[in-house]
């Protein structure tokens, strides 16, 4: 046999194992029982209910709750069980808040609206690629808020102020809140679309300028990620466990959060170029 054919064959048996992988992994995501994580407190008024691999977060409110994101197919009951294991009521969910239109954050979002009467909020640009799909991945929420850039909510006590930051989606939502560590304020940031899985020079471009735009902002201290592992979430929660009085908050970390932007800029600045030779 020549060493061409043997290459090729080597090659083919790595194309078909990393398909199986990528298969696999996509199983392993999607599986509830493998993917629950018991729901648990993170701040006076946040708490985690997400899935191992996809976050979603209770805000809570004293005019009632506030969810980001809605998982999907049978994840949405992690969110839905971990809520009322917490000692709180889906039907107080006021506002799901939407970080971007991908699946695995909006396709519970319809099961919030008809099930517990919540308000879903997106970008428009998001309801538009939202209304775009087929409607064979999720079912479809029904449009109800659309959030510009610089618009805030408030729930009783509690103010989100909302940045549109596109890139990841045309519509990327990220959102600043406090959050409260013993009754002591904490500046807290989701960034909605974190993830170089689109193409284009353009759209490279408007990730890198939403970055950048994160950077410019003063007093961030919390990292309150979308996917668990963009901040390490579960170790920090381990940490959390074992605080002792007067420990700092393991989840009270600005360098972190400074750094995980550069680090995301680098990735965005490296795609830049490759990009722009491909479009040559
Ligand atoms: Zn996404």
């Amino acid at each position: 046999m020549s060493a061409r054919r043997l290459q090729g064959i080597a090659l083919c048996l790595i194309l078909t194992l990393s398909g199986n992988v990528l298969s696999q992994e996509r199983n392993e995501r999607d599986d509830p029982a493998l993917q629950r994580v018991a729901p648990f407190q993170v701040f006076d008024n946040l708490y985690y209910v997400g899935a191992e691999w996809v976050a979603a977060w209770l805000l809570v409110s004293d005019q009632g709750l506030i969810l980001f994101d809605a998982l999907y197919g049978d994840l949405t009951d992690i969110a839905v069980d971990g809520i009322r294991e917490l000692g709180f009521d889906p039907d107080e969910i006021r506002y799901v808040i939407v970080s971007h239109a991908h699946g695995d954050h909006v396709g519970g979002a319809r099961r919030f609206q008809q099930e517990f009467g919540a308000v879903v909020m997106m970008t428009e640009a998001d309801w538009n690629m939202t209304e775009a799909s087929d409607g064979s991945r999720y079912p479809k929420p029904v449009r109800h808020l659309s959030v510009s850039d610089g618009s805030t909510l408030n729930l009783g006590r509690t103010r989100l102020r909302f940045m549109v930051t596109p890139g990841h989606t045309p519509g990327v939502l990220s959102t600043r809140f406090t959050v409260y560590d013993n009754g002591y304020p904490h500046e807290a940031f989701m960034f909605g679309g974190v993830g170089l899985n689109f193409t284009g020079v353009e759209r490279t471009e408007a990730y890198i300028n939403s970055v950048q735009r994160l950077q410019q902002l003063q007093g961030i201290e919390v990292n309150v990620p979308n996917h668990a592992s963009f901040n390490d979430v579960f170790m920090r929660q381990e940490m959390l466990q074992e605080r002792r009085d007067g420990d700092p908050h393991p989840f009270v970390d600005p360098e972190s959060w400074t750094a995980w932007l550069d680090l995301l800029l680098l990735d965005a600045q490296a795609k830049l170029e490759d990009e722009r030779e491909a479009a040559q």
